[in-house]
């Protein structure tokens, strides 16, 4: 299917990686220029080639912290007039809700919540102007089935879902759609990282964690990064403009509740 979105230009943002990469490929292949950005700078410079190599597009990376003020700036100020948006950042920390003062929420606030708005509050005016524009954000299934060991994760999440809620019919009109992608269990060094925690925790072999945790999605499997980068990317397309404010749910079938 061609998406129309050939030599669009999108800033995706925590993109050298896992889920994020996933959606700078897929909108490469789709023929989108991208500006892409992580904090570390020879991996990003390595994803940045291998998409340069890989689809003939045009990629900018910026090395910056996307959730520090001065890190937002430097990626928009290389990102000028985007017509797609795909926000993201890395997760809070797993814990308890006893481990958890003022500074742990205001950072994951920082991060998972605060971030995408500003992000979102600096580009749309551009897209507004030039009525057309696509944003999405990438949250979590946390934010449908709260993950108790996540709180910091819920509580951030489900903020921004509230802002995207009310925003996305604000600029509809305009011709601007807003809607996040919910990730359930994806192959990733997120995914590795917690089930590290949990084999830790466990005393079992990282596999067994990792086995156990596949044994409890339908597909029994990991999604893929690229099979999030294509829902992304179809988010993205000129097919996707009567898709508004929606979260859809990515997890192979883990959430059984039909509404
Ligand atoms: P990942 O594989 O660890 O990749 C994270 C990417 O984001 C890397 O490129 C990383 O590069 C970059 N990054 C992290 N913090 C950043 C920051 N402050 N500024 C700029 N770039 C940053 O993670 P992932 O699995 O793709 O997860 C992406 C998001 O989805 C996370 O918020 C995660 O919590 C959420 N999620 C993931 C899953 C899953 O199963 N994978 C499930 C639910 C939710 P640098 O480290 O070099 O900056």
């Amino acid at each position: 299917m061609d998406l129309g979105i050939r030599g669009r230009r999108a800033l995706v943002a925590a993109a050298s990686k896992g889920l994020g990469r996933g959606c700078a490929e897929a909108l490469a292949a789709a023929g989108v220029d991208l500006v892409i950005n992580a904090r570390g700078a020879e991996a990003l410079a390595r994803t940045a080639a291998e998409i340069r190599a890989a689809h003939g597009v045009n990629v900018t990376e910026v090395a910056a912290d996307i959730t520090s003020e001065a890190g937002r700036a430097a990626v928009l100020a290389a990102a000028g007039a985007v017509d797609i948006l795909v926000t993201n950042a890395g997760g809070p920390p797993p814990g308890h809700w006893s481990d958890w003062g003022r500074d742990d929420f205001i950072r994951a606030l920082d991060a998972n919540m605060l971030t995408p708005i500003a992000l979102m509050q600096a580009v749309l005016p551009g897209m507004i102007a030039r009525r057309w524009g696509r944003i999405v954000n990438i949250t979590s299934q946390s934010v449908k089935a709260p993950i108790a060991t996540l709180g910091l994760s819920n509580a951030a999440r489900t903020g921004l879902t509230g802002f995207v809620a009310g925003t996305a019919r604000q600029v509809a009109p305009d011709g601007v759609t807003i809607n996040n992608l919910l990730p359930g269990i994806h192959d990733t060094d997120r995914a590795t990282s917690l089930d590290s925690g949990v084999a830790t925790s466990d005393g079992i072999p990282l596999e067994e964690a990792r086995a156990r945790r596949a044994a409890t999605i339908p597909v029994r499997r990991y999604g893929t990064a690229e099979e999030f980068g294509a829902t992304c990317a179809f988010l993205c397309s000129v097919h996707a403009g009567f898709i508004v404010g929606q979260n859809l749910l990515l997890d192979g079938g883990a959430m059984n509740a039909t509404l």
